[in-house]
């Protein structure tokens, strides 16, 4: 049989078969003299063990489209990275180092700015302003306010249809509402509600725990994962370079040709025309100090 790994809990998978049923398997004996390991998000075939306990063995992983660690998972459509307008404030920063890590990987990312009910003023403008040309979807929207008040009816929306029948990695630092936006994404339609609380109760998912390892699947199709934060996601891997870099700050491509070196680091070349666009406000000041902090970085690693 076939299906997909759900959940990875102290040796065994939970395998999801396209009709919905769930069978705790072990990993073939084998996996692990070969070194391999099968993840959450694995699409796998199986061999059922015990029908009437569905039960069975991991045989066989197909092949991955990507692979993470921390959390662990395969084949993700698409990253969401959470912040908050306010309270606490955006870190730039921390949001550009996900972007680079993520576009080395291939992964979509999205962007979603909550509490924009506490937005005041230029709030909105600026990050929209830095980040227009980041190459990610952008949405600012309030998943829990004070009032009750929905800003964000239609921004909420086209979310909800981005996360449609993808596998999404959720990341931000806590506090952000992280957990507020799930709730609201999983039991917002009020007809399917019902069926998410049932199965919230079935795998434990309280309402403020967060799971990693596990792909949190609701009814009405959205896979989501819950990853612990940023920590693991520092542009600290060995093998991400400063080319690398480079060609993850979308922002630059405009102008990068421009410049008078082939191989221009836009950090201390006369005449880069980067660094030019960057003092004409062209390229958004952040975005390039973040560039240069993250390429510092990486060569005081070697
Ligand atoms: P998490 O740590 O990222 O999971 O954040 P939570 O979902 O626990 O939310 C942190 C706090 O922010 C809670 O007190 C929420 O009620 C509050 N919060 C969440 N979303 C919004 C929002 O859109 N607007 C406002 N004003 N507060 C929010
Ligand atoms: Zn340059």
């Amino acid at each position: 049989m076939e299906g997909k790994i759900y959940k990875a809990l102290s040796g065994f998978y939970y395998v999801k078969t396209p009709q919905k049923n769930v069978y705790e398997c072990r990993a073939k004996g084998s996996f692990k003299n070969e070194g391999i390991t099968p993840l959450v998000g694995d699409y796998v075939t199986f061999q059922v063990t015990d029908a009437e306990k569905r039960e069975g063995v991991v045989k066989e992983i197909h092949k991955r489209k990507n692979e993470l660690t921390r959390p662990n998972v395969a084949n993700v459509d698409q990253a969401m990275v959470v912040f908050a307008v306010k309270d606490p404030n955006p870190n730039f920063s921390t949001l550009d180092r996900f972007l680079v890590l993520m576009k080395k990987q291939n992964i979509p990312v999205i962007i979603v700015f909550n509490k924009k009910d506490l937005a005041k003023g230029n709030d909105i403008k600026k990050i929209k302003e830095t980040y227009k040309n980041a190459g990610c979807k952008l949405y600012f929207i309030a998943a829990k306010t004070p009032d009750g008040r929905n800003p964000s009816r239609i921004q909420m929306f086209l979310l909800k249809q981005q996360l449609k029948g993808k596998v999404t990695v959720m990341a931000g630092p806590s506090g952000v509402g992280k957990s507020s936006l799930l709730n609201k994404i999983t039991y917002y339609d009020s007809d399917e509600a019902a069926a998410v609380g049932e199965i919230s109760k079935k795998i434990g998912r309280g309402k403020h725990t967060t799971r990693h390892n596990e792909i949190y699947d609701s009814k009405n199709g959205y896979e989501i994962v819950d990853t612990p934060g940023f920590t693991s996601l520092l542009v600290n891997s060995e093998d991400y370079t400063r080319d690398d870099l480079k060609e993850a700050i979308p922002e630059f491509a405009p102008y990068a040709s421009q410049c008078p070196f082939k191989d221009c680091k836009h950090i201390k070349e006369r005449d880069c025309a980067v660094k030019k666009a960057v003092d004409e406000k062209k390229i958004p000041l952040s975005r390039y100090n973040s560039y240069k902090s993250i390429y510092e970085e990486i060569g005081s690693r070697r």
